[in-house]
C-alpha cells in the first residue's frame, strides 16, 4: 500500500471503503491518479461536479469572490447570497431560500419548517414526516431517522421521534397514515437515489400532492440527488406535475464546494423567523458565487443535452449483454447487472472509468455537459466490463 493509503487509513475515520486510487487532477470528466493513469469520472463526486472539474467558467466566479471576501457572518448582507436567492425562486417559483452547507441539513430545514407550519397551525402535536421506504435523507440523527432503510438505523438509537416509512407506490398506505397520526410534512425523492435509482410513478407521486394540498399537510421534496439539471429538467418534480412547498437541495449545487439550500413555497416562506434557525456558513459568497455561475448555465439548451445524453446510455444498455434492467431519470442512471454490481465497478476501475454504486445497481451520475465522445467510451468500457 502506498504511503498516501497508509496514513489515510491510520489517521482518517475508517467510515469509507476507499478504492485504492489517489487522485491528484483533473479536467473536466477526466481524472487522473498519482501514477498518471487517467479515468473516465461517471460519478462526478456523487452527482456534485455537476460541470466536471475544474470548470473554468466556475472556477473564475469562485477565485473572483474568493478575492473580495471569503466568508462574513450572516448579520450581514453579501451579494452572490441574495443574487443565487433571487435567481433560484426566479427559475422554481419558490418564494424564500434557507442557505446551508448539504443536503442532510437542508432536509433538517425542510423538516423544521414543516413542523413549525404544522404546530402553528394544528397544534404542537401534530409533528409526524411522511418518508418512504427505501428512501435516504442523510446522516444526521433527524435525517436518519427520515431514511426508511433500518440498516442505517441500527446501534444509533434513539432517533429523532415522529418519523412514519411507507412505501413506494402505494398512495393508499400513504393516506391511511394521514387518517391515523397528525401529519405535519411528506418528504419524497422524485428519483430514489441511494436506494437504487428508481423514480417514483408519476401517478402516486400527484395523488400524494393533492392529498397533501387537501389536508393543509406540507409536501417535501428532497432533490439533493436529483437536482440542479440531474434528471433533465432544473429540479426534478417539475417533471412529475407536482408543486412542493419546500424543496431541499445540496450535491450540485455547489459544484464541489459545500452549498445546501431549502426553497420556501408560498405556504412556507413566512414559517422561520428570526432567530428559529441558523448557519455559520450558510449561504457562503464563494459557495454562492459558484452556484449562480452554474445555475445560469442550466439552460434549456443544457437540459436537452442531458436528455439526448441520457437516451443514449438508456438505449445502450438495455440492450447490452449482461444487464438486466436499466432505472432512472436524465443523467441519473441505475444499471441491474447479471454480475454483482462491485465486480463491473472493480473491473471499470481497472479499465479506467469510476462508477458509482447504488443498491445492488451501478449507479452513473456522470457530469452534465459530459462530451458525447466521452460518455460513449465510458458506457462502452461498462458494456465490456457488463459481458464479461
Ligand atoms: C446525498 C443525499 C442526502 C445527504 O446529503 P449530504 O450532503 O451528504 O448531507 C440527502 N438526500 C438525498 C436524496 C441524497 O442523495
Amino acid at each position: 500500500m502506498s504511503e498516501l493509503q497508509n496514513k489515510d487509513q491510520a489517521y482518517v475515520a475508517n467510515t469509507y471503503r476507499r478504492f485504492p486510487v489517489e487522485i491528484v487532477s483533473g479536467k473536466g470528466s477526466i481524472v487522473t491518479d498519482t501514477n498518471g493513469k487517467q479515468y473516465i469520472d461517471m460519478g462526478s463526486g456523487i452527482g456534485v461536479t455537476s460541470f466536471g472539474i475544474a470548470d473554468p467558467e466556475w472556477i473564475g466566479a469562485v477565485t473572483e469572490q474568493l478575492s473580495k471576501v471569503q466568508h462574513m457572518s450572516n448579520l450581514y448582507y453579501t451579494e452572490p447570497c441574495a443574487a443565487l436567492a433571487e435567481e433560484l425562486c426566479s427559475r422554481t417559483g419558490m418564494k424564500k431560500v434557507f442557505f446551508s452547507n448539504s443536503g442532510a441539513e437542508a432536509n433538517e430545514c425542510a423538516i423544521k419548517v414543516a413542523r413549525k407550519y404544522a404546530a402553528e397551525k394544528k397544534g404542537s402535536d401534530c409533528f409526524y414526516i411522511i418518508t418512504l421506504e427505501n428512501s435516504f435523507h442523510g446522516r444526521t440523527l433527524t435525517t436518519l431517522a427520515a431514511t426508511g432503510q433500518d440498516k442505517f438505523h441500527q446501534l444509533f438509537q434513539p432517533l429523532t421521534p415522529g418519523f412514519l416509512h411507507t412505501p413506494a407506490n402505494d398512495f393508499d398506505a400513504l393516506k391511511k397514515l394521514t387518517e391515523d397520526y397528525p401529519v405535519a410534512g411528506i418528504l419524497l425523492e422524485c428519483v430514489q437515489g441511494e436506494g437504487g435509482v428508481i423514480p417514483l410513478e408519476r401517478e402516486f407521486l400527484q395523488q400524494v400532492a393533492n392529498l397533501a394540498k387537501e389536508k393543509d399537510i406540507l409536501l417535501l421534496i428532497d432533490e439533493v440527488q436529483t437536482g440542479n439539471g440531474r434528471t433533465g429538467s432544473l429540479y426534478a418534480y417539475m417533471q412529475f406535475g407536482i408543486q412542493p412547498d419546500v424543496v431541499s437541495t445540496a450535491k450540485g449545487l455547489g459544484g464541489g464546494l459545500p452549498l445546501g439550500a431549502t426553497l420556501l413555497g408560498e405556504k412556507a416562506e413566512a414559517v422561520l423567523g428570526f432567530g428559529d434557525h441558523g448557519s455559520t456558513f450558510g449561504g457562503n459568497p464563494i459557495a454562492c458565487a459558484g452556484a449562480l455561475n452554474l445555475i445560469h448555465r442550466i439552460d434549456q439548451a443544457l437540459l436537452d443535452e442531458v436528455k439526448e445524453k441520457s437516451e443514449y446510455v438508456f438505449d445502450t444498455l438495455k440492450n447490452a449483454e449482461g444487464v438486466e434492467s436499466v432505472s432512472g431519470l436524465g443523467l441519473m442512471i441505475g444499471i441491474k447487472t447479471k454480475k454483482p454490481a462491485s465486480e463491473v465497478i472493480q473491473r471499470c476501475v481497472e479499465n479506467g472509468v469510476l462508477c458509482l454504486s447504488a443498491k445492488d445497481k451501478v449507479r452513473l451520475l456522470p457530469a452534465l455537459n459530459i462530451p458525447f465522445e466521452t460518455l460513449k467510451q465510458a458506457v462502452q468500457i461498462l458494456c465490456a466490463a457488463c459481458a464479461e
